[in-house]
C-alpha cells in the first residue's frame, strides 16, 4: 500500500540547533547498524524506518559497513527511499560513513582519499541518492595525514556529494585539529559522533562536551542505550531475539551480577520517577546541550514508540543526578 506521512510528524519531539550551523536535527535520531542487514525482513525493517520518520525523526544514520553484510543497510534505506520516502527526501538528514574496514582491499580501510571517496561514491548508489547531508570519517586513521581524511571530507562536499562533514570516533585532540582544518577550508565540523551513555561518560571526562562547546560543533551520541543494557529487558535474564543472545558486538558475559546490580538500581530512579530506564537513559544524555542528538536503535516499532517520549518527563534533578552517578559507573 501506498505510505504517506502522519500529518502531526512535526509536533512530536523537538529539534535542536547542530553546534554554531544552520542545520537542526530531531533530538532522536535513528540508526541502521543492527537488524538492518539482510538477516531480517524487510517489512518489519521498513514499518520500522517509516514510523521513525512518522515520529519526526528526520535523520537516519548510516555506514557502508552496516549489515551484514557490509553495504546492506544502506541498500535497505536505498529500497525504501526510492519508494515509500521518495516524495520527502528534503526532509531528511541521511548519514553515511567510510574509513572502517568493510573489506580485503587497502582501499576498502583507513582514511585515505581513495577509500574515503569511493566508499562515498559507493554508499550513493546503494541509497539511490545524489547526496547525503553528512559525510562521516567513521575514525581516525593514525596512519594517514589528518589534511588528506579531511581533504576527503571538503572535496565531498565542494563535489555535492555531501552537505556537511562530520567525524566519529576521534579523541578531542584529534578532533579538535579536524575542526580546524575543515573550518580553514571553509567546510565547518557539523557534528562528532561518540559513544556516550550513563555506563559510558568518556565525552564528559576527556573533554570532548567542553570542545564541542568551544569549536562549535554538535554531538550525535550513539548507543545511548548501551545497546539495550540500559533498558529493563535483562533484569531477569537475555529474552529471545534481544541482541545480547546473537550479535557479535554485544556479549551475553557483560549481563553478570554487577550489572544486573547496577541495572537495578537505575531503574528504581526510573520507577520512582514514573518512567523507564530507556527513558531514563535517554533523557540523561540530551541533559547536555552540547548533544544534539541522541542516536538510537529499535527492532520494533514499540520500543521507537517507548523511547521517544523520553522527553515528556521532568527534567533530572541534581539529586537524582547523583544518584544515577553512584550506581551507573560501569
Ligand atoms: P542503542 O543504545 O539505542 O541500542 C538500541 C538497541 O537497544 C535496540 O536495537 C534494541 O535492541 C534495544 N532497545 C531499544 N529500545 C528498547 C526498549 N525500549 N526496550 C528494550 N530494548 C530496547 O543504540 P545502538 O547501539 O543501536 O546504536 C545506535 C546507532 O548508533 C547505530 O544504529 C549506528 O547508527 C550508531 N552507531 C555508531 C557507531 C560509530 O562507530 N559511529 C558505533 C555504534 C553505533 P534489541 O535488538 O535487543 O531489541
Amino acid at each position: 500500500k501506498t505510505y504517506a506521512a502522519a500529518e502531526d510528524r512535526y509536533d512530536k519531539i523537538e529539534y535542536r540547533r547542530a553546534g554554531h550551523s544552520g542545520l537542526d536535527l530531531p533530538a532522536f535520531s535513528f540508526g541502521l547498524w543492527q537488524k538492518f542487514g539482510t538477516d531480517h525482513p524487510y517489512e518489519t525493517q521498513r514499518d520500522i524506518v517509516l514510523h521513525a520518520f512518522d515520529l519526526g525523526i528526520t535523520h537516519f544514520d548510516n555506514a557502508d559497513r552496516y549489515g551484514p553484510p557490509h553495504r546492506a543497510a544502506q541498500q535497505l534505506l536505498g529500497r525504501v527511499l526510492g519508494k515509500d520516502l521518495a516524495p520527502y527526501r528534503d526532509e531528511l538528514i541521511l548519514s553515511t560513513k567510510a574509513g572502517n574496514p568493510i573489506g580485503p582491499s587497502p582501499y576498502q580501510k583507513g582514511g585515505s582519499r581513495k577509500s574515503l571517496l569511493a566508499s562515498l561514491d559507493h554508499s550513493l548508489r546503494d541509497l539511490g541518492t545524489d547526496y547525503v547531508d553528512i559525510f562521516y570519517s567513521h575514525r581516525a586513521d593514525p596512519t594517514t595525514p589528518l589534511e588528506e581524511t579531511v581533504g576527503a571530507l571538503v572535496s565531498a562536499v565542494q563535489q555535492g556529494k555531501a552537505l556537511y562533514a562530520g567525524i566519529s570516533n576521534y579523541q578531542p585532540e584529534r578532533a579538535h585539529e579536524a575542526a580546524d582544518l575543515l573550518r580553514r577550508s571553509g567546510v565547518p565540523l557539523l557534528v562528532h559522533q561518540p559513544r556516550y551513555s550513563i555506563f559510558d561518560r568518556s565525552p564528559e571526562n576527556n573533554g570532548l562536551l567542553k570542545l564541542a562547546a568551544e569549536d562549535g560543533f554538535g554531538l550525535v551520541v550513539y548507543s545511548p542505550l548501551a545497546q539495550g543494557l540500559l533498558t529493563d529487558k535483562y533484569l531477569d535474564g537475555i529474552p529471545a531475539g534481544a541482541r545480547a543472545e546473537n550479535s557479535t558486538f554485544l556479549s551475553p558475559d557483560v549481563i553478570d551480577d554487577t550489572y544486573r546490580r547496577r541495572a537495578n538500581a537505575l531503574n528504581q530512579i526510573a520507577e520512582q520517577r514514573g518512567q523507564s530506564l530507556a527513558q531514563l537513559a535517554l533523557q540523561w544524555v540530551l541533559r547536555q546541550p552540547q548533544v544534539t542528538s541522541a542516536l538510537i536503535g529499535a527492532s520494533s516499532v514499540r520500543q521507537l514508540d517507548h523511547n521517544v517520549r523520553a522527553l515528556e518527563f521532568p527534567p533530572l534533578t541534581e539529586e537524582e543526578l547523583a544518584l544515577i552517578d553512584e550506581h551507573g559507573v560501569h
